[in-house]
């Protein structure tokens, strides 16, 4: 290794193995299904619509942005200050912000919903509580 950067560990989305990238990579080929993958974390400012969004790191809907897509993938958590319409698969911790509005479902390992956030609709599921943080 040449290049010593920052490096972190992501999980590929399509077959879950779990491998290290440069923390300033955008994208990679995995090593274990050699499909391409993205490892940046997605950040969201504005509006975005897309059928599918999917991503090793995380997803951020900052204040002013807003999200719709059919489904989200954020294998390293996700954050929304704005607002998110969407089916979110996160393995990460989600947090919902006082002001974001949130419609769709969830599944992540740990939430965290501010007093003053919106969720409209959504079935949610997060099977290890926060005590999955505290190891
Ligand atoms: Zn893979």
């Amino acid at each position: 290794m040449a290049r010593q950067g920052v490096r972190k560990t992501v999980r590929c989305y399509n077959c879950h193995c779990r491998f290290e990238v440069s923390a300033r990579a955008m994208s990679t080929s995995c090593p274990g299904c050699h499909k391409a993958v993205i490892v940046q974390d997605i950040i969201v400012t504005g509006l975005k619509t897309t059928q599918k969004l999917q991503t090793c790191g995380r997803v951020v809907v900052k204040s002013r942005g807003r999200i719709m897509a059919g489904k989200i993938e954020a294998h390293s958590g996700l954050e929304v200050q704005g607002a998110l319409h969407a089916d979110v698969t996160s393995g990460g911790p989600v947090v919902i912000g006082p002001k974001a509005r949130w419609k769709g479902d969830c599944k992540a390992p740990t939430l965290e919903v501010h007093l003053g956030a919106r969720i409209e609709s959504g079935f949610f599921e997060v099977p290890y509580g926060a005590a999955a943080d505290e190891k």
